[in-house]
């Protein structure tokens, strides 16, 4: 049944990976809700504590440095465990390949008992990768996916397809209410201008003046989403009573070329495109079919690119200044 409540004011709730850029937008959404409690737990490996320093001071709002594959406590009641704890970019599972594994399977699992014995709603950032080189297109929740189970890519995309495995069997056999949304290529202010990932790659030439790197020919696509519009859908996940996937993401696909002049206009800058070989298993297509989320949630995406790439290049122009004056 689809229900419209959409704040999570009153409510005390975990956030693994919470120091990481989408933890960190999901912290600050839920203190703006009116969150009785907010206790970001991280690690820090691929997050940074300074994406929650103007979190620190709001009432409510704890830091917790913890690992979750070591363990998991929070004093008090929970209503809700949100786990967006793992590397993300392929460039840090690849540099990081076992802590993405374990972090999807035990983190996970310790994760899921931590809802169990809170009686808290659990939600699994699953992500579209599950999905691997998709074969059906746009990808809709009941595509099962085209996954190489040992390529490089495969520490995360079966990390996660087991976490997700392991999220509905904690729902079958125990209880705990789950959910579980499949995540599409999101991009914002907080991410790391070295992680890899195109948008930081793009508007950090962009703004360097240098040359787009395009791997391949720039003709596979993605499809790019606000994550102030990410984290909505997130909430309003949570707070449904939907137990089966959701894509999250904008259904807007483009070439990686595209997305290339894309960048170009909204920064105003960049040099010429580059090409460099395109990485192994490197997902020709990729564009959420978002009916579900529509239908069960009422939520799509409202931020056009254009104005999300402003502000994200906004972000990383003053990080380049604070750098510049420290
Ligand atoms: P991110 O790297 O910025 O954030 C992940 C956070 O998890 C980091 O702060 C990291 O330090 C923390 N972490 C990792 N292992 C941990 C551990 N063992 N214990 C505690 N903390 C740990 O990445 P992101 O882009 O914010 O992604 C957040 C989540 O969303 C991830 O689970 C990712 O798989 C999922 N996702 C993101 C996207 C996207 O486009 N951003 C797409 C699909 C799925
Ligand atoms: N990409 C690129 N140049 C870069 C970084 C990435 O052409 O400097 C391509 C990459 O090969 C992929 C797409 O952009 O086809 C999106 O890559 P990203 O790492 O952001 O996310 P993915 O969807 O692959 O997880």
């Amino acid at each position: 049944m689809r229900r419209d409540v959409t704040s999570m004011h009153g409510k005390r709730i975990a956030v693994l990976g919470g120091a990481g850029f989408v933890g960190s937008h999901l912290c600050e959404r839920l203190l703006d809700d009116g969150a009785a409690a907010v206790f970001a737990v991280d690690n820090l490996i691929t997050g940074n504590e300074e994406n929650v320093r103007t979190l620190k001071p709001r009432p409510g709002f704890t830091f917790m440095r913890q690992d979750i594959v070591e363990g998991l406590e929070v004093e008090g009641p929970l209503d809700y465990v949100f786990n967006m704890a793992s590397p993300a970019s392929p460039i840090d599972y690849a540099n990081l390949p076992l802590e993405t594994l374990r972090v999807g399977s035990i983190g996970t699992e310790n994760a899921l008992k931590l809802a169990e014995r809170k009686g808290a709603v659990f939600l699994m950032a699953s992500t579209s990768e599950i999905y691997g080189d998709p074969v059906v297109h746009p990808q809709r929740e009941d595509y099962w996916g085209n996954v190489n189970p040992i390529g490089p890519r495969s520490v995360y995309d079966e990390a996660k397809r087991y976490a997700e495995a392991i999220t509905a069997a904690y729902g079958r056999s125990r209880g705990v209410k789950t959910r579980i949304v499949r995540i599409f290529n999101t991009y914002g202010p907080r991410m790391r201008l070295n992680d890899g990932r195109v948008v930081p790659a793009f508007v950090g030439q962009a703004l360097q003046g240098e040359d787009f790197t395009l791997f391949g020919d720039g003709s596979q696509t993605r499809s790019f989403c606000y994550v102030k519009d990410l984290v909505d859908g997130l909430v309003r996940l949570a707070l449904s009573d939907v137990t089966d996937p959701v894509n999250i993401g904008n259904p807007r696909e483009m070439t990686i070329r595209q997305f290339a002049e894309a960048v170009r206009v909204a920064a105003g800058g960049g040099g010429k495109l580059v090409f460099k070989p395109l990485p192994k298993d490197d997902p020709k297509q990729r564009q959420p079919d978002i009916t579900r989320a529509r239908t069960l949630l009422g939520w799509e995406p409202k931020v056009a690119l254009e104005d999300g790439l402003r502000e994200t290049i906004a972000y990383f122009r003053e990080v380049a200044g604070r750098r510049a004056s420290a």
